[in-house]
């Protein structure tokens, strides 16, 4: 028997709903809806959605923050059978214009009053001369019909009822290795499944509180913020990235499980830790190594502390119960499916590498992708369908478990604290400088960030400085997170014996130039 259900995630929603209309389903800054509160609020908005001309399959591009408006906009659109696209507020023209149009997008769905740019203006300027979009939707004033809601009820399940439980859900992007962003379809059932698989194996219960500040509407965000704690009865405490106002949020609500991404590991030195930590009885860590002193100051309250490894694709390793401090810190743990696989295999051919030698790291199973959405792409795949992650892995028997410790990655992105940067696109879009001759992005190490984009370049004489290329990628539209945040000036870019760029050889020149700088 498959272990997916047969329900679309918005009947999955309400089903959990009905089971704990009293509790609370969300809190953020902006206020609380309790899960029949939620239920019933997203019925009446699906309906006004489906009234604006809205069908059931429609992408929606999505461009919204951390606020409770979002989870709300995040049911209803499902309700209404829409397909949520998970782009960020941080995307621009470069982004948005190629994947709406990738996808077909019916709608764009912005939030109003965000810092640095007008994204409803943005929104109405990108639907402009584009073939399939309709709808700007407001994240903050979003369509309430006007109807009793025994009768959003009916037409919800109605739109419902058309849906099959593996039918696409949601898009996510990819961090990708090449230059256009691939689309990762999410399926109801699989989708589902997946935040369900992550809230059993850490045994959450509706009684959990569980904290999310990274950007919600990712990955990550959809999976162990949203759905996770849903799939349980339990509830969501939304706040922003910054510690400082959602540190007092996480401890007034009592948040008994939280995640914290590379940016937030400095989250034990805030002076309201302590308060938190006494209700904190799960933490999870992503993203990057966890020194041992990490370790012990988040579970310094008594909580337990593990790790997470997540990708878009599918995926998810999670530290398990019982195990050891070694495994605990040392690896990101095993598979949270009986059914999922996971194999090393030498990059580029498909032979296995023995235990304890580094491999690339290769999934399959019941939430893992099988293909691109709109594009072919054999090479991510092995011939009998494992998708080929471009992270460097090692499996180390530990505690009677095969867990899986992160060795670095073959492909070629930066990960900005957790955001990731495709180094050929923004090598690209250098190109198209007029005084630049060659151009390779490559991580910088950063205490906070984990890494950050540096260029390296080589010009036609003309000096190029880090403000002109920003100059340049600003005219051309790219979110600013891809930017260089450094740039350095070479006569010729450093190439291996066979005339590709030497990556290696530019991450280990600025590294030892910034300790040099920093020591
Ligand atoms: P995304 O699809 O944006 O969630 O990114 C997935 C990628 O993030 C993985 O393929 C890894 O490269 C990286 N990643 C995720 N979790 C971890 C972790 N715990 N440690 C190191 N890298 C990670």
């Amino acid at each position: 028997m498959s272990l997916l259900g047969t329900r679309t995630i918005a009947d999955e929603f309400h089903a959990v709903a009905l089971a704990n209309p009293d509790r609370d389903a969300v809190v953020a800054a902006q206020g609380r809806r309790s899960y029949a509160e939620l239920d019933a609020e997203t019925d009446r908005i699906a309906v006004g959605l489906a009234d604006l001309g809205l069908r059931p399959g429609d992408p929606v591009i999505v461009q919204v923050t951390n606020r409770l408006e979002t989870v709300v906009a995040w049911y209803a659109m499902l309700k209404a059978g829409l397909v949520p696209v998970a782009t960020l507020a941080a995307h621009r023209g470069h982004e948005i214009a190629q994947i709406s149009r990738a996808v077909g997008a019916r709608a764009h769905l912005v939030e109003a009053g965000t810092r640095g740019i007008d994204l409803v203006a943005f929104a109405h300027e990108q639907g402009r001369d584009h073939p399939t979009m309709h709808h700007v939707v407001v994240v903050d004033d979003l369509p309430v019909a006007d109807i009793d809601p025994d009768e959003a009820r009916k037409r919800v399940e109605e739109i419902q009822r058309g849906i099959e439980p593996d039918a696409i859900a949601v898009f996510q992007l990819s961090g990708g290795t090449t230059g256009v962003p691939k689309l990762i379809p999410r399926h109801h059932a699989e989708y589902w499944y997946n935040a369900r698989a992550y809230a059993d194996v850490l045994g959450w219960t509706a009684d959990d509180r569980v904290g999310h500040l990274i950007p919600v509407i990712h990955n990550a965000g959809v999976v162990c913020g949203v759905h996770a704690p849903h799939s349980v009865g339990a509830c969501l405490v939304l706040t922003d990235h910054d510690l400082d106002t959602a540190m007092p949020l996480l401890v007034a609500e009592r948040t008994t499980s939280v995640l914290f991404g590379h940016v937030h590991y400095r989250a034990p030195e805030h002076p309201l830790y302590d308060q938190l930590a006494e209700t904190l009885r799960v933490v999870l860590l992503s993203g990057a190594k966890v020194s041992e002193e990490l370790f012990r100051t988040t579970g310094r309250g008594g909580a337990w502390v593990g790790q997470l490894f997540g990708m878009a694709e599918g995926m998810f390793l999670v530290t398990p119960q019982g195990t050891s401090v070694e495994l605990r810190r040392e690896t990101v743990g095993v598979p949270i499916s009986p059914e999922d696989e996971v194999r090393l295999l030498e990059p580029g051919i498909e032979t296995e590498v023995p235990d304890g030698e580094v491999g690339e790291l290769c999934c399959r199973g019941p939430y893992t992708l099988r293909a691109y959405y709109g594009v072919d792409r054999p090479e991510a795949f092995t011939s009998d369908g494992f998708y080929r992650t471009g992270d460097l892995a090692a499996v180390r028997l530990l505690d009677g478990h095969r867990a899986i410790s992160i060795e670095g990655r073959i492909k070629d992105l930066i990960n900005r604290g957790g955001e990731k940067i495709n180094a050929e696109e923004v090598e690209l879009l250098l190109l198209s400088h007029p005084h630049v001759v060659e151009a390779a992005l490559v991580a910088m190490p950063d205490p906070r960030l984990g890494e950050r984009g540096c260029a390296y370049l080589s010009t036609d004489g003309t000096p190029v400085t880090l403000q002109d290329l920003r100059d340049h990628l600003h005219r051309l539209d790219v979110a600013k997170f891809k930017w260089p945040e450094r740039v350095e000036l070479v006569e010729a870019l450093p190439r291996t014996r066979i005339g590709k760029l030497d990556k290696k050889a530019m991450t280990a020149d600025i590294t030892a130039r910034l300790s040099g700088e920093n020591p």
